[in-house]
């Protein structure tokens, strides 16, 4: 089943699909054969960072081991944020990191251009949508600013949360959606990105808490499957509150990150990989095992 159906599917019934960020190679494998064994549907997703900061080497490189590994029945490779402005300001050549995967085949795609004026991030998401659905590939937007990949943070996330700073609003998200026509929409509600710079991404994630009301306001104006970034650190009754009032896609990088990391530094790249698969398969199982998607929920009753 293509990853436009499946994400509106568990739109439909109220569940969200897993995605679960890739920055070590070695990680493709553990993750790809715990949500088999789980026998659900997933993502294995990789952004840019983490091709420039870890060690996930290309676009390419992640689709070489993706299919050697995978199996698409149960899980899609989806091309997580490119930025048009990266984290640390710079802009990115995002059109062309995006050709690349769909060249080389990716199922689904997202653009990042959170980080402009309202105008310009419909005008480089249109832009992207068009290139991506001549291919038949769904594309991803964010609107509003999910933090914590900044190499300096300018507020803690008491203050993010007090302030509502870069929340999406719900009257632009859905001139956005209109306007650009991208499938899926990542925003801004309380969720926070797990750190990236070398000096934050060691430090523990804060407990996220989310602005479901907020969510809500969002979900009644835009009617396509949103996505809810950095879902690690988020309590299971609180995802679960989120997905039934919209969320169809919880992104994951941190957790399963700092398993790899802790196992690599101790006992070595097949010691890593154990921990991830057992990590994943226990994320699938209890984090998400009232919210995520079996595989029989995929088949349509009529
Ligand atoms: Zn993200």
């Amino acid at each position: 089943m293509l990853s436009h159906t499946i994400l509106k599917r568990a739109l439909e019934l109220e569940r969200a699909i897993p995605a679960f960020n890739v920055p070590y190679l070695p990680m493709i494998e553990p993750v790809a054969e715990a949500i088999k064994r789980e026998d659900t549907v997933a993502f294995v997703e990789v952004a840019r960072p983490e091709w420039e900061k870890f060690e996930s080497k290309s676009i390419e490189a992640v689709h070489e081991e993706f299919s050697r590994v995978a199996d698409t029945e149960f899980v899609r490779l989806h091309l997580d944020h490119i930025p048009v402005i990266d984290e640390d300001n710079r802009r990115v050549d995002y059109l062309s990191l995006i050709k690349r995967a769909v060249d080389c085949g990716y199922h689904s795609v997202m653009v990042d251009g959170s980080r402009l004026p309202f105008d310009e991030n419909v005008q480089a998401t249109a832009e992207v949508v068009v290139l991506a659905h001549a291919r038949g590939i769904p594309v991803e937007a964010e609107l509003g600013a999910v933090l914590g990949h900044e190499a300096t943070p300018q507020m803690s996330y008491e203050e993010i949360l007090a302030t509502r700073t870069g929340f999406t609003d719900p009257d632009e998200a859905e001139r956005f959606v209109r306007e650009t026509g991208c499938d899926w929409l990542s925003i801004a509600f309380g969720n926070i990105h797990g750190a990236i710079s070398e000096a934050l991404r060691h430090k523990q994630k804060v407990a996220a808490t989310l602005d479901v009301n907020h969510l809500r306001q969002i979900r009644d104006r835009v009617g396509i499957p949103l996505v809810l970034h950095g879902g690690t650190g988020i309590a299971t009754e609180t995802l679960l509150d989120a997905v039934r009032n919209g969320i169809a896609k919880v992104n994951v990088g941190m957790d399963i990150r700092r398993v790899y990391e802790d196992h690599l530094e101790s006992a070595g790249v097949e010691a890593a990989q154990q921990g991830v698969l057992e990590r994943t398969r226990e994320l699938l199982r209890e984090h998400f095992r009232i919210s995520g998607m079996s595989r029989d929920l995929l088949t349509d009753p009529a």
